[in-house]
């Protein structure tokens, strides 16, 4: 008996609750928490869902662990029984695609963009030996999946009576950021193009993500999911937040480096005053000026 309790409490403890929201016909989303990745939430971070067609349903991001995407698969299968036949990846990133084995079956399609295999084949190992760390044995059975499909530009995916249009980005949050547009319904999965609540992660480059703010603000958008938190502002309002906060890091860090100040300093005096306006800071912020500094250093 005492076996099988503690067999239970384990198995209680793996368990993550997914609850999903249909934000427009036939578009799911469950939006992971804002806390740190933990052996309870099990990397449950990023919101992450999927898109069901008249043939087929398209995962997008099968999110932080296998425990998460199979918890996805599960509340899915509530919802629809076709088949899945694209997992959209939207960048290379843990909380978005370690648990993509959950969804591996012959006929499944999992789609990145065409810079994802280089951010792959450098950070597989030590993003693996991290959520190790975090999740302990609750990791076992997380993967890197290689992708089976990549966009170089634009791609269009087939569901069946709904077509969703994928597009590449250059290099904004990552060098590898790919999006998901429903035109049918106006629906917009951003990936980690954009941040509500959560602090704005620069892995890429702070200019053309801003860059790439601007060109996303003018698609036709009706209903958007960002890849953290949740907004009710019309598109594409929901994006001003981010972009005043990366333009504030972009400025604050270029005068800095005009004034002569160090790296140090910078990430010490840049953006100070956006720490209340954002969740999880201190593990961010101070990451984006630096890396903003690096790539403002060769400006001149
Ligand atoms: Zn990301």
């Amino acid at each position: 008996m005492g076996w099988l309790a503690a067999w239970f409490v384990a198995s209680a403890a793996l368990a993550v609750e997914i609850e999903l929201e249909e934000v427009a016909p036939g578009h799911f989303v469950h939006r992971g928490t804002m806390e740190e990745r933990s052996a309870e939430n099990l990397g449950d971070q990023a919101n992450i869902g999927f898109v069901v067609g008249e043939r087929c349903v398209a995962v997008v991001d099968p999110g932080g662990s296998l425990a998460v995407g199979k918890a996805l698969k599960a509340a899915m299968r509530k919802v629809t029984d076709k088949p899945v036949c694209h997992v959209v990846i939207t960048h290379f990133h843990p909380d978005h695609f370690f648990g993509a084995a959950a969804f591996r079956e012959s006929g499944v399609q999992f789609v990145a963009h065409a810079g994802y295999a280089r951010t792959m084949a450098v950070r597989s190992r030590p993003y693996l030996n991290a959520l190790r760390r975090d999740l302990g044995a609750a990791a076992d059975g997380s993967e890197v999946i290689a992708p089976t499909m990549f966009v170089d530009k634009v791609a269009t995916l087939d569901l069946g009576g709904r077509s969703l249009e994928l597009r590449a980005w250059s290099v904004a949050h990552t060098d590898h950021d790919l999006t998901v547009f429903d035109a049918s319904t106006g629906t917009l999965w951003l990936g980690d193009l954009l941040f509500v609540d959560h602090t704005p992660v620069v892995d890429g480059s702070i200019r053309g993500f801003l860059e790439v703010l601007d060109e996303l603000a003018r698609l036709p958008a009706r209903v958007y999911v960002p890849g953290h938190g949740r907004t009710d502002a019309p598109w594409p309002d929901g994006l001003i937040p981010e972009r005043d906060y990366l333009k504030l890091v972009l400025d604050e860090t270029r005068a800095a480096l005009k004034r002569k100040r160090t790296i140090e300093q910078a990430v010490d005096e840049v953006g100070t005053t956006e720490a209340s306006r954002w969740v999880n800071f201190e593990a961010f912020h101070r990451r984006n000026v630096t890396t903003t500094y690096t790539e403002l250093e060769w400006e001149e």
